[in-house]
């Protein structure tokens, strides 16, 4: 990670920002110090990577002293922080049989000894594996939740969030919407240009929808050329603004791979009522649907 290395203890790279980097890469388990072994116990006793993470910063206090620490794999698309930064860092890059499992980064006021340093180095040990199975949790998890194509979440993620979305905006007595989006003519992008090109065509739908909601906003691929947002903390007319937008960003796009397209959307908006079902909601934005592409399609129509 770093080249401008000064000391090299062990495989550990020390720089000058008194920042140490290099590859951990762990003993075999059944060589492990007993110490270790009971830290890789509990890490074990979760999947989830954050907890993990926060399980691992707090059992590590009395082995040495820490202000924080923050763990980062950008390739799964998570970073964990725990505590404070402080001054003093001491970064390391783990790896477990060639895989890259992250960096993870301590922090504190005072700087590390050399015998903190290596206690530290002992303990990642008992996290590498846990660490491990629970980044391959996480990528199940993902992968049953996203749509490969789009990379957005899917049906199956919009009915887990519509439920807890509309158990929230009740407990809150927060207004909640739900936007059922369904591309115009989509047919005829895979009848022209085949169906790769129809594939290209769903990414730069998405990408676009992606691009214009809120980040408090969940889009989903419902199907097809089918989507879904909910927008919490957002009534009717917030909707149909968040809809108008969506209509205008995707009408607005004009190629796709040096092709022109006349891409649009036909939109349908739906505020939750009271003690109303999600498939209720679900109905009666996808009734809008119909009646906007009754109504000539590249339109939003309300329920
Ligand atoms: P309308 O304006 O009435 O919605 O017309 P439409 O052509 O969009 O509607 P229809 O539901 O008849 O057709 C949807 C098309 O979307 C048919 C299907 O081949 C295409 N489609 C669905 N999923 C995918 C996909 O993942 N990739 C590609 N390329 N096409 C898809
Ligand atoms: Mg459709
Ligand atoms: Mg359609």
């Amino acid at each position: 990670m770093h080249s401008s290395t000064q000391t090299t203890t062990r495989g550990f790279a020390v720089v000058e920002t008194q920042q140490m980097y290099g590859p951990v890469t762990p003993s075999a388990p059944e060589t492990l110090g007993p110490r270790v072994l009971e830290l890789s116990g509990i890490l074990q006793t979760t999947l989830d990577l954050e907890q993990q993470i926060t399980l691992f910063a707090r059992n590590i206090r009395d082995d040495v002293p820490i202000d924080g620490l923050e763990y980062n794999n950008p390739m799964a698309g998570v970073q964990v922080r725990h505590g404070e930064q402080a001054t003093h860092k001491a970064a390391y890059d783990l790896q477990l049989e060639d895989r890259s499992l992250g960096t993870i980064c301590f922090f504190r006021d005072l700087p590390f000894s050399e015998d903190e340093l290596r206690t530290l180095e002992n303990l990642l040990c008992a996290l590498v594996y846990p660490l491990r199975n629970a980044l391959s949790y996480l990528k199940a998890l993902r992968l049953a939740s996203h749509d490969p194509l789009t990379g957005i979440q899917n049906r199956l993620a919009l009915e887990h969030a519509l439920q807890r979305e509309i158990d929230l905006a009740r407990r809150q007595h927060a207004p909640l919407s739900m936007l059922v989006i369904d591309a115009d003519h989509f047919k005829r992008f895979n009848d022209e240009y085949g169906h790769a090109f129809g594939d290209d065509v769903l990414r730069a739908l998405a990408n676009a929808m992606s691009a214009t909601v809120r980040r408090s906003d969940l889009l989903f691929r419902y199907g097809g050329e089918e989507f879904v947002v909910l927008a919490s903390h957002t009534g009717r007319d917030g909707a149909r603004l968040l809809a108008e937008r969506i209509r205008e960003a995707v009408a607005g796009i004009r190629t796709i791979d040096g092709r022109p397209v006349d891409l649009s959307v036909s939109i349908g908006v739906a505020e939750l009522a009271e003690d109303e079902s999600p498939n209720s909601l679900f109905e009666r934005a996808d009734q809008a649907v119909y009646q906007a592409k009754q109504a000539g399609r590249n339109r939003v129509e309300l329920a």
